[in-house]
């Protein structure tokens, strides 16, 4: 922190640099060591959101949008087959679009976006991380990208937490009140896999029950580094759509 407080008084930049890597120091894609897998299946039987499947090659396949990278596969993992890596599970882009996801943090002068922000019931700390997006550090204006008050000025929504029924409503009507082109975000693996809190009652579940997703954010909570990313695919899907449409 003084380092920081240091730099800064020195006059030099230090907002984080935004890229498609990933950070060093956390739990990032899993890879696996098929050399070293002796197909125990015990990482099926430990994960606690059902995100890992076995492909025809006997390789376990994981569903980012369902992982919460708690890491319990690693542990469980007997021939120390799969490990972290430090790479950031990227957004990924699902829609027909040309938005290439690993050039998105190139500067494009004139690309802009308007969100609003939707917690259709989440834990919180997703939002903690949104909230950390405008801080000096990563510095989200810098982009050209902005929060607003109100669906009916925003280009794009981001939606937090697995959809509650009590919720349910409150997103279809934010959806319905932004004007086309709109872009949907769906932030966070409740929203984007949906099986965190596992079914019950109160939860309808993931946010493509609901409505047409565009981009998934994976992590529980996605790094803002991770959402900044995604922000950027959705300015850029909001300019090809906007294109589309005729607008200039
Ligand atoms: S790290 Fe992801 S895939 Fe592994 S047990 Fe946890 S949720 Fe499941
Ligand atoms: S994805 Fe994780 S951090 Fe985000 S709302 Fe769900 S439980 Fe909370």
């Amino acid at each position: 922190m003084l380092k920081l407080i240091e730099a800064i008084f020195a006059g030099r930049i230090q907002t984080e640099d935004i890229d498609t890597v990933g950070s060093k120091q956390f739990r990032g894609e899993l890879n696996c060591n098929t050399a070293q897998c002796d197909k125990c299946g015990e990482c099926l039987q430990v994960c606690p959101v059902s995100a890992i499947t076995i492909n025809e090659y006997n390789r376990p396949i994981i569903d980012y949008k369902r992982c919460v990278f708690c890491g319990r596969c690693v542990d469980a993992c007997a021939g120390c087959a799969l490990y972290h890596s430090n790479l950031e599970a990227l957004p990924e882009i699902l829609t027909g679009s040309s938005v290439d996801v690993g050039r998105v943090t190139n500067i494009r002068p004139g690309r802009s976006l308007h969100v609003r922000h939707l917690d259709a019931g989440s834990c919180n700390a997703c939002d903690f991380e949104m909230g950390a997006l405008s801080n000096p550090l990563y510095d989200l204006h810098r982009f050209g990208v902005s929060f607003v008050a109100s669906p009916r000025h925003a280009d794009a929504v981001m939606v937090t937490g697995v959809v509650t029924r009590n919720l349910e409503k409150a997103v279809h009507m934010t959806y319905e009140a932004m004007e086309e082109p709109k872009v949907v975000i769906a932030v966070g693996a409740c929203a984007a896999g949906g099986a965190t809190y596992g079914e019950t009652y109160a939860i309808v579940g993931a946010l493509d029950k609901v409505l047409p997703v565009d981009i998934f954010v994976p992590g529980c909570p996605p790094r803002p580094s991770a959402m900044i990313v995604a922000l950027l695919a959705a300015a850029d899907l909001y300019l090809e759509r906007s294109k589309s449409m005729g607008n200039k």
